[in-house]
């Protein structure tokens, strides 16, 4: 009574403890333990029922019987294949149990015949068979053949006891047979770790052979003692399957947080790029990976002892670290970076929300741009710029003129738009060619660029011609003067490979506000005084303001 006084409280503790274990972890395997403890549970409460009681009949003895069955089928499917549909797992379940409990039944309300019995048999063993490769998609043929010589032996020695008329102990092979293919399934499943499921194996095997081995003794005089002894340890090898179990959880939670670990890594403190927890409160980190060391070049000691400001140039310091303070949400920034020898690089930061150590913090990924953003700056200056002079082209001058014309306006000062074209330039690529002719382009260009301001802007608008905007004339003297001093540039010839290349230019000159106020005048303008001045002779300055009337019209109905 003792020994079942502490079975009475292990297996419903064990049943608790696989309930607790199942709550809050997704495997259903849990979920089929706790199914088979619960089963195994309700068949020792009838089983003490009937010893309490001295009431056992055929139905509680089968309903006793099913219990261990399904039990018994529900360890076997919890190691099957992880990705079968519950449906699946039903079909199984029920290809597994129904001929058995079938048979069950049918001898135990003593309605059975031979030839369903034998029928019972052999399909069941054929179906369970069917079901066991199914559900584990077994591919080795060393496991298919034990499975196959479990169903043939169990087979053969339940039909041998159909044909010696003890069918009353067919539930013991019954139960012998799953019992022992739950074994032979845990042994062989590959995993790392193997104690638990080695454990498990050893306690089904013993299960498994209780059944023939008690009923064996049970039928032989002089095995008494034996038989008792049986009977105190009924439940040990259940408590080794759930020891085997429990480690089983153990070892597979360890490896979880093996595989987390090891994603950890590879996440973050394998990431190439630099990251970084810290703390809202005061900005310090608190987590920095290996990337964030070599792009920074701090050490880590170092880093932890830093907070958010000094990764940005100190003039963005104090608006960066509000912004990463305050944001609560996911957020996307360009910026300059600082390293710790003071150099700068592009970055774009990504920063959300996280909780680290228990404690709200902030994640902060960064990218360096540098190469994207540089590459872009040379896109966008192709774009704008004359491959030949690196002068300013069309695209950009569209835009500048659009500006000055907007500063001339709002200063209320003239401004002056000139349109330079070099003289007879057609003669020079027919003479020293066009590579000749290009090195011309270049140098006149870099002559001209030498003279002006920086808020001014010269640009390549035709082949060898080209367009000055000046900002802030003081009058029409200021203009006259810059375009003299363009024209006395070219008073000393170019040199390119040893030649000596005399050039002149042609200027024509449109005044803002005196000339015209709007873009196009002014440049049309300027076009008129450039041809007036080829006109006369080349290499001069003509004012749009000074042209003849006559010339103007003349020019007008060109
Ligand atoms: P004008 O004094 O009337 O301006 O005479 P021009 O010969 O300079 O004028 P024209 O418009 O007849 O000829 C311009 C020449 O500029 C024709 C073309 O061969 C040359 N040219 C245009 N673009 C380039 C270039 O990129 N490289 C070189 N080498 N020559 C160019
Ligand atoms: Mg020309
Ligand atoms: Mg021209």
């Amino acid at each position: 009574m003792r020994q079942e006084l502490f079975d009475l409280i292990m297996v419903p503790l064990l049943t608790f403890f696989f309930a607790a274990l199942q709550k809050g972890r997704p495997q259903r395997r849990y979920r089929l333990w706790l199914a088979g403890w619960l089963l195994e549970l309700t068949s020792m409460a009838i089983w003490e029922w009937e010893q309490i009681s001295h009431i056992s009949s055929p139905a509680t003895e089968t309903v006793r019987i099913w219990a261990i069955v399904f039990a018994g089928i529900a360890f076997l499917l919890s190691f099957g294949q992880k990705d079968l549909t519950l449906r699946q797992l039903c079909s199984f379940g029920l290809a597994l149990s129904v001929p058995s409990c079938l048979g069950i039944l049918l001898i135990n309300t003593g309605t059975a015949q031979k030839w369903m019995i034998c029928v019972l048999i052999v399909g069941g063993e054929v179906l369970a068979d069917w079901s066991l490769r199914r559900s584990y998609g077994l591919q080795s043929k060393a496991r298919l053949l034990v499975l196959d010589i479990l169903a043939v032996v169990s087979g053969v020695a339940m039909l041998r006891l159909v044909a010696t008329n003890q069918m009353q102990v067919i539930y013991a092979v019954i139960l012998a047979e799953i019992f022992t293919a739950c074994g032979l399934m845990f042994l062989t499943l590959p995993s790392r770790n193997r104690a638990g499921q080695w454990i498990a194996s050893q306690g089904f095997f013993f299960w498994a052979l209780q059944y023939p081995l008690y009923w064996w003794m049970g039928d032989r005089p002089g095995w008494e003692s034996s038989f008792i002894t049986l009977t105190s340890l009924w439940y040990l090898p259940k408590y080794l399957v759930a020891f085997g179990m429990i480690l089983r959880v153990m070892e597979e939670d360890q490896e979880r947080v093996r595989t987390l670990t090891e994603e950890y890594r590879l996440l973050y403190e394998g990431n190439p790029h630099p990251m970084f927890v810290f703390s809202p409160e005061d900005g310090r980190f608190l987590s920095a990976n290996e990337a964030a060391l070599r792009a920074y070049g701090y050490g880590m000691e170092e880093f932890l002892g830093l907070a958010v400001p000094e990764i940005f140039p100190p003039e963005d310091a104090p608006t960066r670290m509000e912004m990463l303070q305050y944001e609560r949400r996911f957020e996307r920034y360009q910026t300059l970076s600082r390293r710790k020898d003071g150099s700068s690089f592009h970055a774009e930061m990504t920063m959300y929300p996280v909780t680290f150590q228990s404690q709200s913090a902030r994640f902060l990924l960064v990218v360096d741009t540098t190469e994207h953003v540089e590459l872009n700056r040379e896109l966008v200056r192709q774009a704008q710029h004359d491959h030949l002079t690196g002068l300013p082209n069309r695209t950009l001058l569209e835009d500048r003129m659009n500006q000055w014309l907007a500063i001339a306006q709002r200063s209320d000062k003239p401004a002056a738009l000139m349109t330079l074209d070099l003289d007879r330039f057609k003669h020079i690529n027919d003479t020293y060619g066009h590579l000749v002719g290009d090195e011309c382009l270049k140098q006149a260009a870099a002559r001209m660029q030498s003279r002006i301001r920086q808020s001014d802007t010269l640009a390549r608008t035709g082949g060898e011609e080209f367009t000055l905007i000046v900002n802030h004339v003081s009058s029409e003297d200021g203009a006259r003067s810059l375009a003299e001093s363009l024209l006395r540039l070219f008073d000393r010839p170019l040199h390119i490979n040893g030649l000596i290349i005399p050039i002149t230019i042609s200027i024509g000159v449109a005044i803002y506000p005196a000339d015209g106020l709007d873009l196009d005048t002014l440049r049309q303008l300027s076009d008129d005084a450039l041809y007036q001045a080829k006109r006369s002779g080349r290499n001069r300055v003509v004012f749009a303001g000074h042209m003849p009337a006559t010339d103007v019209q003349q020019l007008t109905s060109d």
